[in-house]
Protein backbone atom coordinates (compact mmCIF):
# COMPACT_ATOMS: atom_id res chain seq x y z
CA UNK A 1 0.00 0.00 0.00
CA UNK A 2 1.36 3.19 -0.99
CA UNK A 3 1.90 5.76 1.91
CA UNK A 4 -0.74 8.41 1.08
CA UNK A 5 -2.87 6.22 0.94
CA UNK A 6 -2.70 4.47 4.64
CA UNK A 7 -2.21 8.31 5.67
CA UNK A 8 -5.55 8.43 4.63
CA UNK A 9 -7.08 5.21 6.26
CA UNK A 10 -5.18 6.40 9.28
CA UNK A 11 -6.73 9.86 9.06
CA UNK A 12 -10.43 8.39 8.61
CA UNK A 13 -10.40 6.15 11.20
CA UNK A 14 -7.62 5.90 13.96
CA UNK A 15 -7.94 7.56 16.78
CA UNK A 16 -4.22 8.69 18.10
CA UNK A 17 -3.04 8.09 21.95
CA UNK A 18 -1.99 11.45 23.47
CA UNK A 19 -3.10 13.02 20.77
CA UNK A 20 -5.20 15.97 19.61
CA UNK A 21 -7.24 14.54 16.82
CA UNK A 22 -8.36 18.16 14.36
CA UNK A 23 -5.11 19.25 14.52
CA UNK A 24 -3.60 15.97 14.14
CA UNK A 25 -5.70 15.27 11.17
CA UNK A 26 -5.67 18.65 9.67
CA UNK A 27 -1.38 19.34 10.15
CA UNK A 28 0.45 16.52 10.59
CA UNK A 29 2.55 14.75 8.65
CA UNK A 30 2.50 11.17 10.20
CA UNK A 31 5.84 8.98 10.40
CA UNK A 32 4.88 5.74 8.49
CA UNK A 33 6.88 3.38 9.59
CA UNK A 34 7.57 0.18 7.92
CA UNK A 35 10.57 -1.64 9.50
CA UNK A 36 12.23 -1.54 12.80
CA UNK A 37 16.02 -2.62 13.82
CA UNK A 38 18.15 -2.04 16.33
CA UNK A 39 17.74 1.43 17.24
CA UNK A 40 16.49 2.48 13.72
CA UNK A 41 12.93 2.83 12.74
CA UNK A 42 12.53 2.90 8.85
CA UNK A 43 9.84 5.10 7.21
CA UNK A 44 8.06 4.30 3.69
CA UNK A 45 10.26 6.88 2.38
CA UNK A 46 12.82 4.82 2.75
CA UNK A 47 14.27 7.36 5.40
CA UNK A 48 16.08 6.04 8.49
CA UNK A 49 15.43 7.45 12.03
CA UNK A 50 17.17 6.69 15.68
CA UNK A 51 14.04 6.01 18.21
CA UNK A 52 15.44 8.43 20.64
CA UNK A 53 13.05 6.98 22.95
CA UNK A 54 12.84 2.96 22.64
CA UNK A 55 9.12 3.61 21.44
CA UNK A 56 8.04 4.82 24.42
CA UNK A 57 10.45 2.96 26.37
CA UNK A 58 9.66 -0.03 25.81
CA UNK A 59 12.32 -1.54 23.07
CA UNK A 60 15.29 -1.74 25.29
CA UNK A 61 17.13 -4.06 23.81
CA UNK A 62 16.61 -2.38 20.40
CA UNK A 63 14.08 -3.45 17.64
CA UNK A 64 13.92 -7.06 16.62
CA UNK A 65 16.38 -8.40 18.49
CA UNK A 66 17.67 -11.45 16.49
CA UNK A 67 17.06 -13.59 19.79
CA UNK A 68 13.75 -12.07 20.79
CA UNK A 69 12.30 -12.70 17.34
CA UNK A 70 13.37 -16.53 17.09
CA UNK A 71 12.34 -17.01 21.20
CA UNK A 72 9.00 -15.63 19.98
CA UNK A 73 8.78 -17.70 16.69
CA UNK A 74 9.63 -21.11 18.22
CA UNK A 75 7.16 -20.64 21.31
CA UNK A 76 4.17 -19.68 18.24
CA UNK A 77 4.96 -22.80 16.44
CA UNK A 78 4.60 -24.58 19.86
CA UNK A 79 1.86 -23.00 21.85
CA UNK A 80 0.55 -19.28 21.68
CA UNK A 81 -2.00 -18.63 23.71
CA UNK A 82 -3.72 -20.56 26.89
CA UNK A 83 -5.17 -19.41 29.87
CA UNK A 84 -3.66 -19.52 32.89
CA UNK A 85 -7.02 -20.88 35.08
CA UNK A 86 -6.56 -24.54 36.13
CA UNK A 87 -3.89 -24.74 33.46
CA UNK A 88 0.12 -23.74 33.51
CA UNK A 89 2.61 -24.17 30.81
CA UNK A 90 6.72 -24.25 30.82
CA UNK A 91 7.42 -20.35 29.97
CA UNK A 92 5.29 -18.70 32.82
CA UNK A 93 6.61 -21.15 35.80
CA UNK A 94 9.98 -21.31 34.49
CA UNK A 95 9.99 -16.83 34.12
CA UNK A 96 8.17 -16.79 37.46
CA UNK A 97 11.09 -18.51 39.25
CA UNK A 98 13.72 -16.12 36.93
CA UNK A 99 11.98 -13.28 37.84
CA UNK A 100 12.31 -14.32 41.53
CA UNK A 101 15.39 -15.36 41.58
CA UNK A 102 16.50 -11.82 40.44
CA UNK A 103 13.89 -9.36 42.35
CA UNK A 104 15.09 -6.83 45.03
CA UNK A 105 16.18 -8.56 48.25
CA UNK A 106 16.68 -12.05 46.38
CA UNK A 107 20.47 -12.02 47.14
CA UNK A 108 20.22 -10.48 50.61
CA UNK A 109 20.94 -13.01 53.42
CA UNK A 110 18.63 -12.77 56.34
CA UNK A 111 15.66 -11.46 54.58
CA UNK A 112 12.79 -13.06 56.22
CA UNK A 113 10.75 -15.09 54.12
CA UNK A 114 7.25 -13.44 54.15
CA UNK A 115 9.21 -10.11 53.20
CA UNK A 116 10.42 -11.69 49.87
CA UNK A 117 9.24 -11.10 46.55
CA UNK A 118 8.10 -14.73 46.12
CA UNK A 119 4.89 -14.76 43.61
CA UNK A 120 4.66 -13.45 40.62
CA UNK A 121 1.10 -12.73 38.82
CA UNK A 122 0.92 -11.69 35.33
CA UNK A 123 -1.18 -9.37 33.34
CA UNK A 124 -0.82 -7.70 29.99
CA UNK A 125 0.84 -4.20 30.26
CA UNK A 126 2.23 -1.57 32.61
CA UNK A 127 -1.59 -0.07 33.64
CA UNK A 128 -2.73 -3.37 34.83
CA UNK A 129 0.37 -4.57 36.66
CA UNK A 130 -0.26 -1.31 38.77
CA UNK A 131 -3.50 -1.93 39.23
CA UNK A 132 -3.09 -5.60 40.65
CA UNK A 133 -1.37 -4.10 43.21
CA UNK A 134 -3.75 -1.93 44.15
CA UNK A 135 -6.27 -4.55 44.00
CA UNK A 136 -4.17 -6.59 46.25
CA UNK A 137 -3.70 -4.41 48.47
CA UNK A 138 -6.84 -2.92 49.23
CA UNK A 139 -7.93 -6.82 49.67
CA UNK A 140 -5.26 -7.98 51.64
CA UNK A 141 -6.40 -5.38 54.33
CA UNK A 142 -10.28 -6.19 54.02
CA UNK A 143 -9.43 -9.84 54.65
CA UNK A 144 -7.05 -9.36 57.30
CA UNK A 145 -8.28 -7.14 59.88
CA UNK A 146 -7.95 -3.73 58.64
CA UNK A 147 -10.30 -3.15 56.01
CA UNK A 148 -10.85 0.37 56.71
CA UNK A 149 -7.02 0.75 55.08
CA UNK A 150 -8.37 1.83 51.33
CA UNK A 151 -6.56 4.38 50.47
CA UNK A 152 -3.12 5.11 48.67
CA UNK A 153 -0.71 7.69 49.15
CA UNK A 154 0.78 8.93 45.97
CA UNK A 155 3.48 11.58 44.66
CA UNK A 156 2.88 14.52 42.82
CA UNK A 157 3.24 14.29 39.38
CA UNK A 158 3.37 10.44 39.54
CA UNK A 159 2.30 8.56 36.43
CA UNK A 160 0.69 4.27 37.05
CA UNK A 161 -1.01 4.00 33.51
CA UNK A 162 -4.40 4.15 31.78
CA UNK A 163 -7.03 2.84 34.28
CA UNK A 164 -9.18 4.20 36.20
CA UNK A 165 -7.38 2.41 39.26
CA UNK A 166 -3.86 3.52 37.86
CA UNK A 167 -5.21 7.11 36.99
CA UNK A 168 -6.25 7.60 40.24
CA UNK A 169 -3.12 7.12 41.88
CA UNK A 170 -1.65 9.66 39.31
CA UNK A 171 -0.36 12.79 40.08
CA UNK A 172 -0.37 14.45 36.67
CA UNK A 173 -3.18 17.38 36.82
CA UNK A 174 -4.04 17.22 33.27
CA UNK A 175 -4.31 13.27 32.77
CA UNK A 176 -7.00 13.17 36.02
CA UNK A 177 -8.98 16.25 35.91
CA UNK A 178 -11.22 15.29 33.65
CA UNK A 179 -12.21 12.24 35.31
CA UNK A 180 -12.24 13.66 38.72
CA UNK A 181 -15.35 12.79 40.03
CA UNK A 182 -14.72 8.48 38.70
CA UNK A 183 -11.06 8.29 40.68
CA UNK A 184 -11.16 6.68 44.54
CA UNK A 185 -9.72 8.62 47.48
CA UNK A 186 -5.97 9.55 47.27
CA UNK A 187 -3.63 11.61 49.78
CA UNK A 188 -1.30 13.42 47.35
CA UNK A 189 2.07 14.46 48.67
CA UNK A 190 4.68 16.52 46.82
CA UNK A 191 7.14 14.91 44.76
CA UNK A 192 10.72 14.27 46.02
CA UNK A 193 11.90 15.86 42.48
CA UNK A 194 10.26 18.95 43.36
CA UNK A 195 12.26 22.24 45.06
CA UNK A 196 12.11 21.36 48.41
CA UNK A 197 13.53 18.22 48.17
CA UNK A 198 13.25 15.12 49.32
CA UNK A 199 12.77 15.61 52.82
CA UNK A 200 10.01 17.82 52.57
CA UNK A 201 7.97 15.33 50.66
CA UNK A 202 9.13 12.83 53.02
CA UNK A 203 7.99 15.01 55.97
CA UNK A 204 4.48 14.65 54.19
CA UNK A 205 4.17 11.07 53.99
CA UNK A 206 5.53 10.34 57.29
CA UNK A 207 2.55 12.92 58.93
CA UNK A 208 -0.22 11.13 56.60
CA UNK A 209 1.56 7.56 57.87
CA UNK A 210 1.36 8.75 61.60
CA UNK A 211 -1.94 10.69 61.48
CA UNK A 212 -3.88 8.62 59.23
CA UNK A 213 -1.74 5.42 58.75
CA UNK A 214 -4.97 3.20 59.70
CA UNK A 215 -6.84 4.36 56.50
CA UNK A 216 -3.46 3.87 54.39
CA UNK A 217 -3.04 0.64 52.33
CA UNK A 218 -0.27 1.50 50.83
CA UNK A 219 1.95 3.88 49.37
CA UNK A 220 2.79 3.66 45.52
CA UNK A 221 5.95 5.61 43.91
CA UNK A 222 8.16 5.43 41.22
CA UNK A 223 11.90 4.57 42.24
CA UNK A 224 13.80 7.73 41.70
CA UNK A 225 12.78 8.52 38.56
CA UNK A 226 8.91 10.16 37.91
CA UNK A 227 9.00 9.06 33.81
CA UNK A 228 5.77 10.64 32.28
CA UNK A 229 6.25 13.72 34.37
CA UNK A 230 8.93 14.57 32.17
CA UNK A 231 11.84 12.71 33.70
CA UNK A 232 12.58 13.87 37.27
CA UNK A 233 14.82 12.49 39.32
CA UNK A 234 14.75 12.29 43.19
CA UNK A 235 17.36 10.75 46.10
CA UNK A 236 16.88 6.91 46.59
CA UNK A 237 17.31 8.64 50.17
CA UNK A 238 13.47 9.33 49.39
CA UNK A 239 12.71 5.90 48.71
CA UNK A 240 14.84 4.28 51.96
CA UNK A 241 12.83 6.56 54.13
CA UNK A 242 9.20 6.14 52.92
CA UNK A 243 10.08 2.20 53.05
CA UNK A 244 11.32 2.44 56.68
CA UNK A 245 7.86 4.45 57.65
CA UNK A 246 5.86 2.42 55.65
CA UNK A 247 6.81 -0.39 58.26
CA UNK A 248 6.61 1.40 61.10
CA UNK A 249 2.88 1.67 60.53
CA UNK A 250 2.87 -1.66 58.73
CA UNK A 251 1.49 -0.94 55.66
CA UNK A 252 2.44 -1.45 51.81
CA UNK A 253 5.08 0.10 49.29
CA UNK A 254 4.40 -0.77 45.93
CA UNK A 255 6.99 -0.04 43.51
CA UNK A 256 5.47 0.66 40.10
CA UNK A 257 8.98 0.06 37.85
CA UNK A 258 7.28 -0.31 34.50
CA UNK A 259 9.50 1.92 33.03
CA UNK A 260 12.56 2.08 35.70
CA UNK A 261 12.54 -1.94 35.72
CA UNK A 262 15.40 -3.77 34.13
CA UNK A 263 18.72 -1.54 33.59
CA UNK A 264 16.83 1.84 32.58
CA UNK A 265 18.24 3.97 36.04
CA UNK A 266 21.79 1.66 35.46
CA UNK A 267 20.41 -0.91 38.10
CA UNK A 268 18.65 -3.63 37.69
CA UNK A 269 15.48 -2.32 39.75
CA UNK A 270 15.58 1.50 40.72
CA UNK A 271 14.73 0.20 44.63
CA UNK A 272 17.94 -0.71 44.23
CA UNK A 273 19.25 2.00 43.97
CA UNK A 274 18.05 2.61 47.19
CA UNK A 275 18.84 -1.34 48.94
CA UNK A 276 15.03 -1.04 49.56
CA UNK A 277 12.99 -4.48 49.04
CA UNK A 278 9.03 -3.51 48.12
CA UNK A 279 5.85 -5.49 49.29
CA UNK A 280 4.48 -5.27 45.14
CA UNK A 281 6.54 -4.55 42.80
CA UNK A 282 4.98 -3.95 38.88
CA UNK A 283 6.63 -4.53 35.55
CA UNK A 284 5.98 -4.49 32.10
CA UNK A 285 7.45 -2.27 29.09
CA UNK A 286 11.45 -3.73 28.47
CA UNK A 287 10.03 -6.96 30.27
CA UNK A 288 8.66 -8.36 27.15
CA UNK A 289 11.72 -6.42 24.90
CA UNK A 290 8.73 -4.64 22.39
CA UNK A 291 7.85 -7.20 20.67
CA UNK A 292 4.62 -7.34 22.65
CA UNK A 293 2.34 -6.37 25.83
CA UNK A 294 2.99 -8.06 29.17
CA UNK A 295 3.32 -7.60 32.18
CA UNK A 296 3.90 -8.88 36.05
CA UNK A 297 3.49 -8.11 39.81
CA UNK A 298 5.65 -9.51 42.13
CA UNK A 299 4.00 -10.28 45.60
CA UNK A 300 6.12 -11.13 48.52
CA UNK A 301 4.93 -14.08 50.33
CA UNK A 302 3.29 -11.91 53.29
CA UNK A 303 0.63 -10.44 50.85
CA UNK A 304 0.34 -13.90 48.82
CA UNK A 305 -0.79 -15.67 52.42
CA UNK A 306 -3.04 -13.20 52.96
CA UNK A 307 -4.97 -14.46 50.12
CA UNK A 308 -5.04 -18.41 51.32
CA UNK A 309 -8.07 -19.92 53.11
CA UNK A 310 -11.55 -19.90 52.25
CA UNK A 311 -12.20 -19.60 48.52
CA UNK A 312 -13.86 -15.99 48.59
CA UNK A 313 -10.39 -14.79 50.03
CA UNK A 314 -8.95 -15.64 46.45
CA UNK A 315 -7.97 -12.60 43.98
CA UNK A 316 -11.23 -12.46 41.75
CA UNK A 317 -8.43 -11.19 39.06
CA UNK A 318 -7.22 -11.78 35.29
CA UNK A 319 -7.02 -11.04 31.86
CA UNK A 320 -8.05 -13.53 28.68
CA UNK A 321 -4.23 -12.90 28.02
CA UNK A 322 -2.35 -12.83 31.64
CA UNK A 323 0.67 -15.04 31.66
CA UNK A 324 0.69 -15.48 27.98
CA UNK A 325 2.62 -18.10 26.48
CA UNK A 326 4.53 -15.90 24.06
CA UNK A 327 4.90 -13.29 26.14
CA UNK A 328 6.58 -15.70 28.79
CA UNK A 329 8.74 -17.25 26.23
CA UNK A 330 9.90 -13.27 25.71
CA UNK A 331 10.71 -12.43 28.64
CA UNK A 332 12.42 -15.17 29.34
CA UNK A 333 14.55 -14.09 26.82
CA UNK A 334 14.63 -10.77 27.45
CA UNK A 335 16.46 -11.95 31.43
CA UNK A 336 19.03 -14.40 29.22
CA UNK A 337 19.78 -11.00 26.95
CA UNK A 338 21.06 -8.99 29.39
CA UNK A 339 22.88 -11.53 31.28
CA UNK A 340 24.65 -12.78 28.29
CA UNK A 341 25.48 -9.31 26.62
CA UNK A 342 26.44 -7.69 29.99
CA UNK A 343 23.33 -5.03 29.31
CA UNK A 344 24.05 -3.38 33.07
CA UNK A 345 27.11 -3.64 32.39
CA UNK A 346 26.93 -1.74 28.83
CA UNK A 347 24.32 1.25 30.97
CA UNK A 348 27.14 1.98 32.98
CA UNK A 349 29.53 2.83 30.55
CA UNK A 350 27.73 5.01 28.32
CA UNK A 351 25.50 6.53 30.87
CA UNK A 352 28.85 8.54 31.62
CA UNK A 353 28.46 9.94 27.77
CA UNK A 354 25.02 10.76 28.00
CA UNK A 355 25.13 12.49 31.41
CA UNK A 356 28.43 14.57 29.93
CA UNK A 357 26.04 15.48 26.75
CA UNK A 358 23.39 16.92 28.34
CA UNK A 359 25.38 18.51 30.66
CA UNK A 360 27.24 20.09 28.01
CA UNK A 361 24.29 21.16 26.02
CA UNK A 362 23.09 22.72 28.84
CA UNK A 363 26.02 25.19 29.58
CA UNK A 364 26.48 25.86 26.00
CA UNK A 365 23.18 26.36 24.24
CA UNK A 366 21.13 29.16 25.01
CA UNK A 367 18.11 29.05 27.32
CA UNK A 368 18.11 25.45 28.59
CA UNK A 369 17.74 24.79 32.12
CA UNK A 370 17.91 21.54 34.21
CA UNK A 371 20.29 19.24 33.21
CA UNK A 372 19.63 15.50 34.30
CA UNK A 373 21.28 12.19 33.66
CA UNK A 374 20.52 8.54 35.24
CA UNK A 375 21.39 5.82 33.48
CA UNK A 376 19.93 5.83 29.65
CA UNK A 377 17.65 8.30 30.55
CA UNK A 378 19.24 12.39 29.82
CA UNK A 379 17.09 14.78 29.74
CA UNK A 380 16.73 18.82 30.29
CA UNK A 381 14.10 21.63 29.98
CA UNK A 382 13.12 24.49 27.41
CA UNK A 383 12.01 26.93 30.45
CA UNK A 384 9.31 25.60 32.44
CA UNK A 385 6.93 25.35 29.89
CA UNK A 386 4.65 22.56 31.06
CA UNK A 387 3.32 19.26 29.42
CA UNK A 388 1.19 22.13 26.76
CA UNK A 389 3.71 23.89 25.69
CA UNK A 390 5.05 24.18 22.32
CA UNK A 391 8.82 24.14 22.71
CA UNK A 392 9.79 20.55 22.74
CA UNK A 393 7.51 20.42 19.62
CA UNK A 394 9.52 22.53 17.99
CA UNK A 395 12.77 20.49 18.86
CA UNK A 396 10.92 17.18 18.14
CA UNK A 397 10.95 18.60 14.11
CA UNK A 398 14.04 20.12 14.22
CA UNK A 399 14.70 16.48 15.40
CA UNK A 400 12.68 14.69 12.76
CA UNK A 401 14.45 16.57 9.48
CA UNK A 402 17.76 15.02 11.22
CA UNK A 403 16.92 11.70 11.45
CA UNK A 404 15.54 11.42 15.29
CA UNK A 405 12.59 10.43 16.63
CA UNK A 406 12.79 12.54 19.65
CA UNK A 407 8.81 12.94 21.36
CA UNK A 408 9.35 15.59 24.14
CA UNK A 409 7.31 15.56 27.38
CA UNK A 410 5.80 19.11 27.32
CA UNK A 411 8.94 21.34 27.39
CA UNK A 412 11.52 18.64 28.03
CA UNK A 413 13.32 16.81 25.77
CA UNK A 414 14.83 13.28 26.87
CA UNK A 415 15.81 10.25 25.61
CA UNK A 416 15.57 6.38 26.55
CA UNK A 417 16.93 4.82 24.00
CA UNK A 418 17.36 0.97 23.88
CA UNK A 419 20.05 0.40 26.96
CA UNK A 420 22.51 -1.61 23.91
CA UNK A 421 22.53 1.16 21.51
CA UNK A 422 25.72 0.87 19.74
CA UNK A 423 27.98 3.47 20.72
CA UNK A 424 27.94 5.02 17.03
CA UNK A 425 24.34 5.58 17.26
CA UNK A 426 24.67 6.77 21.10
CA UNK A 427 27.24 9.90 19.36
CA UNK A 428 24.57 10.10 16.22
CA UNK A 429 21.77 10.55 18.64
CA UNK A 430 23.53 13.38 21.63
CA UNK A 431 24.97 15.19 18.53
CA UNK A 432 21.30 15.22 16.65
CA UNK A 433 19.65 16.28 20.45
CA UNK A 434 22.37 18.44 20.57
CA UNK A 435 21.84 20.03 16.99
CA UNK A 436 18.04 20.47 17.08
CA UNK A 437 18.29 21.98 20.49
CA UNK A 438 20.69 24.54 19.09
CA UNK A 439 18.61 25.20 15.86
CA UNK A 440 15.45 25.89 17.57
CA UNK A 441 17.26 28.10 20.50
CA UNK A 442 18.65 30.16 17.98
CA UNK A 443 15.73 30.45 15.55
C1 LIG B 1 4.20 3.41 31.04
C2 LIG B 1 3.98 3.32 32.50
C3 LIG B 1 2.84 2.68 33.02
C4 LIG B 1 1.74 2.15 32.14
O1 LIG B 1 2.17 1.10 31.34
P1 LIG B 1 1.33 0.70 30.03
O2 LIG B 1 1.98 -0.54 29.55
O3 LIG B 1 1.47 1.85 29.09
O4 LIG B 1 -0.08 0.49 30.46
C5 LIG B 1 2.73 2.58 34.39
N1 LIG B 1 3.68 3.07 35.21
C6 LIG B 1 4.77 3.69 34.75
C7 LIG B 1 5.81 4.17 35.70
C8 LIG B 1 4.96 3.86 33.37
O5 LIG B 1 6.03 4.50 32.91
Amino acid sequence: MKRADIVTLDKRHVWHPYTAMETYIAQTDPMVVVRAEGPYLYDADGRRYLDANGSWWVSTLGHRHPRLVKALVEQASALAHVSLAGITHEPAARLAEELVAIAPGAERAGLPTDQRLSRVFYSDNGSTAVEVAIKMAAQYWAQNGRPQRTRFITLSGAFHGETVGATSVGGVPLFREVFGPLLFDVVHVPSPAEEGGWERAFAAVERTLREQGDTVAGVILEPVLQGAAGMQLYSPAFVKAVREATRAVDTFLIADEVFTGLGRTGARFAVDLADVVPDLLCLAKALSGGLLPFGATLATERVFSGFLGAKDRALYYGHSYCGNPLGSAVAREVLAVYRDEDVLGQVARKSIRVKAAFERMASTVPGLVRPRALGMVGAVDLGGGGYLSHGGWRVYEAARRRGLYLRPLGDTVYIAPALNIPDEALDELLHGVEASLREVAGS
